[in-house]
């Protein structure tokens, strides 16, 4: 029996207002065999948001709970909230040969970059610093206080972009989209996991010369 291929991991995180949620709602749209990585919170539950869809929404001290146990590959306290992601279920999903969409903030995004030895990273950014403002501003879930700290935060977070992979400047969201998914393209096509498409192909060629075959 053949192991399964193991999956793709693409890690999605940018500052406070960029878009990133959006984004990666619709790339699921449009790849439907893509996986959600559905994080652990403490927040609580926003308008429509399901339990085990969206996040999975714990108390501090389930959280807490988990924590003490190793459950979590990164975890960060952002905002007041803590957010974590599960080593077991993402290692389930990508063993199992499923892809994976992990949407994270940006230092949980380097967590997971150092603590593994896979997935693309890829940061989402606004066409400037004005357009966060101005969408964070239309949001209006935050006071000035907040959108000044969401905005000094977003430029230490753009100054931190070296380690990334790719960089998609969200201006329009269907051509963003379609970035992200060509990202998810292109890694799915990389040589390496094409290396048994590969030797299929030259092993039928084998076989096709003991039919007296020539495939030349
Ligand atoms: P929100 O509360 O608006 O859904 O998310 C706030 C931030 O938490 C977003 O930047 C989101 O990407 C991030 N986030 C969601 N899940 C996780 C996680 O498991 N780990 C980390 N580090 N960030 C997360």
């Amino acid at each position: 029996m053949t192991m399964p291929k193991r999956g793709v991991m693409m890690v999605v995180s940018a500052p406070s207002g960029a878009g990133k949620t959006t984004l990666c709602r619709e790339l699921l749209k449009i790849v439907p065999a893509l996986h959600f990585s559905v994080s652990y919170t403490t927040r609580p539950p926003r308008h429509r948001e399901k339990n085990g869809k969206d996040y999975f929404f714990v108390s501090p001290e389930e959280f807490e709970r988990m924590e003490r146990r190793g459950e979590f590959i990164e975890r960060e306290e952002i905002f007041g909230n803590l957010y974590g992601t599960s080593r077991n279920d993402i290692e389930s999903v990508l063993a199992g040969g499923d892809d994976l969409l992990l949407d994270v903030d940006t230092r949980g995004a380097k967590n997971l970059k150092q603590a593994l030895n896979e997935g693309i990273y890829v940061f989402i950014l606004p066409p400037s610093l004005q357009v966060l403002e101005e969408r964070l501003r239309r949001r209006g879930s935050e006071d000035e206080p907040s959108m000044i700290r969401r905005l000094e935060c977003a430029i230490d977070e753009i100054n931190d972009n070296y380690w990334y992979d790719y960089i998609i400047f969200n201006d329009k969201v269907n051509v963003s989209v379609s970035v992200l998914q060509s990202i998810y393209v292109a890694e799915k096509n990389r040589r390496i996991r094409q290396l048994d498409k590969v030797a299929e192909v030259i092993r039928s060629k084998e076989e096709n010369r003991t039919d007296g075959k020539d495939y030349r």
